[in-house]
């Protein structure tokens, strides 16, 4: 066998994005809709894919698709631009505004694709670690941006995996007190019932991230869009790779958005179903959930490791951040079905009544 030379510098130590998905009965570790579109909206997908001409090229701007979310954001077609996946776009983001020489701000514990796209981009990462309570620490935020080297900054809103979105007017002080590019992470802001899209009309520096894989339960599908100002998208469309929303997403995505009324009470259950979640935990002796404005609960709690494999043992997979920096003794729970709920809280309290007794054993022995 021959050897090959080694892969780029930016790449030693890097691990591989990692899901950890494992079989489980109830998956509640991926923040994805409990519930797949209904039957009536998957006929009517088979329907129009059957019509889908796949020995060509698809429209490399999915520009049936970007019409209608212009329309329902009262925007131009030029201010939309669809990813494969929310993921597409976060990288090329990096692309974009990162890059040898570049800086982004970061506001950690958030999701870890950010930091590891700039990594890939050779873009210096300025962390800010939030507050105790996971909030993010404007004071420091505004001083390091007076510094005046920050390129582009993400901030998510709800933030995966703490749960709470960014108040509004920080945002709007945020998008005035730099030039640099801010992206607003909506991914789950159907939950959250908050979007600073209003912005849009007066901050060139905004670009808002949207996906279908959550509310509109297309996870599997990998549709993602942004919405900017038009010399935004421009740059975007630099580095995007021409035909990354394929005939059969695009096809999907336009009939699931023609009918996004009807994940309407899906969404409601999810966000009842949150506040039962939460108050459940809530009253689990040793338990200490943080709130939530999305579809998952992070709670921590003593013995985290061992109440996650008692609950996988049992069916039940949540994600794991015991072992994550910031989020020590933390698991995050996907809001699911009732039923899924009613499962992941009496096997939870079953982990912890078991403890209490081992422990009360302990003391006696
Ligand atoms: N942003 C956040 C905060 C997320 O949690 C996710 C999904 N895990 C994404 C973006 C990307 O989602 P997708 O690629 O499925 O659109």
């Amino acid at each position: 066998m021959n050897r090959v030379r080694a892969s780029a510098p930016q790449l030693a130590g890097l691990v591989p994005y990692d899901p950890k998905y494992l079989p489980a009965r109830a998956f509640l570790s991926a923040n994805e809709n409990p519930r797949d579109v209904d039957a009536e909206v998957r006929e009517l997908i088979s329907r129009r894919i059957a019509s889908v001409p796949l020995n060509r090229y698809p429209d490399p701007l999915a520009n049936g698709l970007r019409d209608m979310i212009a329309e329902a954001n009262g925007l131009d077609r030029s201010c939309v631009l669809l990813g494969n996946g929310g993921d597409e776009l976060l990288f090329d983001l990096a692309l974009a505004w990162g890059g040898p020489g570049r800086t982004c701000l970061n506001f950690p514990p958030t999701f870890s694709v950010y930091a590891a796209n700039a990594r890939l981009t050779n873009t210096a990462v300025v962390d800010i670690a939030r507050r105790e309570d996971f909030s993010i620490d404007e004071e420091a935020t505004f001083e390091r941006l007076a510094v005046g080297d920050i390129d582009y900054v993400v901030v998510a809103s709800p933030n995966n995996p703490t749960g709470l979105r960014a108040p509004q007017d920080f945002l709007e002080r945020l998008l005035d007190a730099t030039d640099a590019l801010v992206m607003v992470d909506e991914a789950y802001f159907e939950f959250s019932r908050s979007t600073v899209r209003p912005l849009l009309a007066t901050h060139e520096n905004l670009v808002i991230l949207r996906t279908f894989s959550k509310a509109f339960s297309l996870a599997g599908v990998r549709l993602g869009y942004i919405l900017a100002n038009p010399g935004v998208i421009n740059e975007f469309l630099k580095v995007r790779q021409p035909y990354s929303v394929d005939a059969v997403s695009q096809a999907v995505g336009e009939v699931v958005y023609e009918h996004r009324a009807r994940f309407e009470p899906g969404i409601r259950e999810i966000i009842e179903e949150r506040g039962r979640v939460m108050e459940a935990l809530r009253t689990t002796v040793g338990v200490r959930p943080y709130p939530s404005d999305s579809n998952w609960i992070l709670f921590n709690m003593e013995d985290a490791g061992a109440a996650w494999a008692s609950l996988y043992e049992n069916g039940v997979l949540v994600r794991d951040f015991s072992a994550t920096p910031l989020l020590e003794g933390c698991l995050r729970v996907t809001i699911g079905t009732p039923e899924q709920n009613d499962e992941f809280i009496r096997l939870l309290r079953a982990f912890v009544a078991e403890r209490g007794q081992k422990r009360a054993q302990a003391a006696r022995a």
